[in-house]
């Protein structure tokens, strides 16, 4: 058995990346997924390895259960062993419930909630001690728009990390005797490119000013520190919970 592996979901850019170098930093052997970012994600990779961790990026759209698997088995050949997974990746995307059509909502729901069974069903295959595995912990990426509802046309986006946080619950007391702790952070305002989609950075930066009780928008640093922690032995009593990382939202 060699070091800890932490597959990190979504990990090219924003979020993910961070807490990819950051367990790299703590000591893990990290998985790299994306799903179109290779140059960035080659770059987090080289930048966990320059730091003397051992990386892999690993190309998979986590929406699609065919392409988890390929992830998963990529991820075995690579390392052997998996203790944790953060299930980060996510789009967000706004349009009014006037404007769902078969594809929109499906995309979301898809990528946001679907996700997390598969990359989840194939990390309690690998960690739960009913299936001979040695326990581990997973951590789910919602958002607080599961509480607050979104911004404007993110009504599908809201719903689907509302499902995370119900999914969260369930599967801590479906693996909670089998060794695995679950836990997911919810996000408020952070800096990353997912903020195009609504007018960019410095005008959700600009928001947060008054938005947020702390005054600012939070940095992906700072929601890695969370997920590493949520992931560490220090955390272990902490299961089925949602920490809030919103800088008071
Ligand atoms: P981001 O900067 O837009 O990065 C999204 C990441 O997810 C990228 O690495 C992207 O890969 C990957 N990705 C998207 N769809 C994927 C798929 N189907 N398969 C594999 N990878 C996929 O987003 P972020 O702000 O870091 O957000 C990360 C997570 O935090 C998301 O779940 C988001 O909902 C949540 N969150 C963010 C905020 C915030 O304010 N930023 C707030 C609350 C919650 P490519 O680079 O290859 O496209």
């Amino acid at each position: 058995m060699g070091k800890k592996v932490m597959l990190v979901t979504g990990a090219s850019r924003g979020i993910g990346a961070a807490i990819a170098l950051l367990a790299g930093q703590s000591g893990y052997r990290v998985g790299v997924n994306y799903l179109r970012s290779e140059a960035a994600a080659h770059a987090v990779v080289q930048q966990i390895r320059d730091g003397g961790a051992e990386a892999v990026a690993l190309q998979a759209d986590v929406g699609q259960l065919a392409q988890v698997e390929r992830m998963f088995a990529e991820l075995d050949a690579a390392f052997g062993q998996l203790d944790v997974l953060v299930n980060n990746a996510g789009v967000l995307a706004n349009f009014r419930v006037d404007a769902v059509d078969e594809s929109n909502v499906a995309d979301m729901f898809r990528a946001n909630v679907f996700s997390m069974y598969f990359c989840s069903r194939e990390a309690v295959r690998r960690m739960s001690t009913a299936h001979g595995g040695r326990g581990g912990a997973i951590v789910n990426m919602s958002s607080v728009a599961a509480r607050l509802g979104g911004l404007g046309g993110g009504a599908a986006y809201a719903a689907s990390k509302g499902a995370i946080d119900s999914f969260n619950l369930a599967l801590a007391k479906e693996v909670g005797t089998e060794g695995i702790r679950v836990n997911a952070i919810r996000p408020g305002l952070i800096s990353t490119d997912m903020h195009e989609v609504h007018g960019g950075i410095a005008k959700m930066e600009q928001m947060a000013r008054t938005a947020v009780p702390l005054g600012r928008a939070g940095s992906a640093a700072e929601v890695a520190q969370v997920a590493l922690w949520l992931a560490s032995e220090a955390a272990s009593y902490v299961h089925g919970t949602v920490v809030d990382v919103a800088g008071g939202r």
